[in-house]
């Protein structure tokens, strides 16, 4: 008899590592308890109806990765029940939402959630068939200021201060606007007819995109393809003034409270419910499938499942791509000498010498690098193999006051030479 295995895309979480997966969301269970979200749990599956009006017909996830049956009729007379394992759970936590009537209060509802969804995307690092999302949604009726860019720039900060929390050190957040439902028509349009002349050069992917959701041609990767894409329209050019305000003061927002950004005017996301801001955070370290976490807007989506205008905003962290980072994290953490000593002059060498055999004799790892290097490759070597900089100039070996800088804070200090250890 062949060994039974768990299924292709899944996988058995053991311990010491569901002790990480505990603390990572221990640590999102605190971070959102400060900004006042509380927990909702929405079953796996629901009516296949749900993700088809709620994510959209013409995505990749409704119109090829679900996973999706027919549930047995319990009478003659009844029809079988289309039932599909939610690939997300922002349809769900709508969908209760409008059931339980939690916009009847009059106050912005914050909710947060942490489970399985399921996929059938191919497998690889970082992708899986069943994967752990943790996400949070902010929704209400307008006159709760649901629609605020306040709210979108609150959730950005959260995020921020999250990733920070858990040591997640590097990230990328890209940002941009998508429009209003209004402004999307326009766009799409402009899209297609600049897609028209061209397409035919794309990969048969963007071929089929270019037809069926054009804006799915922006998210491509395709080699290929990427001078033709950047050169279509861009949609900050047709968003209307009430959008380009919004965007403005999420923007502003951001930069009051020093979260860096990057706008990416590219930056459409794989879900049709998006209105006004997406954004996604995004690490180097993941490689291919590089983002952490995605979200945006959706103001248009309780209505569009038939519920009452509830705009709001959210987003969706991908827990296993928080654990694949936090372990090379730690991975490269446990490689890194403690100090790189750059030496700013060729002179100085034996000075460093003589600072890196002091330091090793205090039980410290310690890389010494070269005089002859320019400040900005000191800077580049030492980051690949040390916690921290040591910069040794003319003054610093005099005085004894070094300028050192850690890398994983970014922070650049001076440090009394006995005080190193
Ligand atoms: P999405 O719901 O597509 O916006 O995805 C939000 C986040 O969930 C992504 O940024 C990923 O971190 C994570 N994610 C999405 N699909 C998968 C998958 N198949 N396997 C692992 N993580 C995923």
């Amino acid at each position: 008899m062949s060994t039974l295995k768990a299924v292709r895309g899944t996988r058995d979480l053991l311990p010491p590592e569901t002790e990480l997966w505990n603390r990572v969301e221990r640590t999102a269970r605190e971070v959102f308890s400060r900004y006042n979200f509380g927990e909702i749990r929405t079953p796996i599956f629901e009516d296949t109806s749900l993700f088809a009006r709620g994510v959209g017909e013409e995505t990749d996830i409704v119109s090829k990765e679900m996973y999706t049956w027919e549930d047995r009729a319990r009478a003659q007379s009844e029809k079988a029940q289309s039932l599909t394992l939610r690939p997300e759970n922002t349809a769900g936590v709508v969908r209760a939402y409008i059931e339980h009537k939690l916009g009847e209060a009059g106050l912005l509802q914050k909710l947060y959630y942490i489970g399985p969804q399921f996929r059938r995307e191919r497998p690889q690092k970082g992708r899986y068939r069943q994967f752990w999302q943790i996400g949070a949604e902010v929704i209400g009726p307008t006159s709760a200021g649901s629609e605020s860019p306040l709210r979108d720039a609150e959730v950005l900060e959260m995020l921020a201060s999250f990733l920070d929390e858990l040591g997640i050190s590097g990230w990328r957040l890209e940002i941009n606007s998508v429009g209003s439902a209004l402004d999307r028509p326009r766009y799409v349009a402009a899209l297609r007819e600049a897609l028209a002349p061209v397409k035919h050069l794309m990969c048969e992917d963007n071929q089929r995109r270019a037809e069926t959701n054009p804006l799915r041609v922006l998210d491509s990767k395709d080699p290929n393809d990427q001078e033709l894409i950047n050169n279509l329209p861009k949609i900050a050019d047709y968003l209307d003034e009430d959008s380009k305000a919004h965007f403005a003061a999420v923007l502003a927002a951001l930069d009051a409270c020093g979260v860096p950004y990057h706008v990416n005017p590219r930056l459409v996301r794989g879900l049709d419910y998006y209105t006004r801001t997406t954004f996604e955070f995004t690490h180097g370290g993941l490689g291919a499938q590089n983002a952490l976490l995605g979200g945006g807007r959706y103001d248009g989506l309780s209505e569009n499942i038939g519920g009452p205008k509830a705009p709001g905003i959210g987003f969706a962290m991908g827990e296993d791509r928080l654990i694949l980072t936090l372990q090379a994290q730690a991975e490269q953490q446990a490689t890194l000498a403690d100090y790189y000593i750059a030496p700013l002059a060729a002179e100085l060498n034996p000075a460093a010498l003589e600072l890196a055999r002091e330091l090793r004799r205090k039980g410290l790892r310690i890389e010494v690098g070269d005089g002859s290097f320019r400040l900005k490759k000191s800077f580049e070597v030492a980051n690949k193999l040390a916690k921290k900089i040591i910069l040794l100039g003319e003054d610093e070996a005099s005085t004894g006051v070094l300028t050192v800088k850690d890398f994983a804070t970014a922070e650049q200090t001076k440090v009394a030479r006995a005080e190193l250890a």
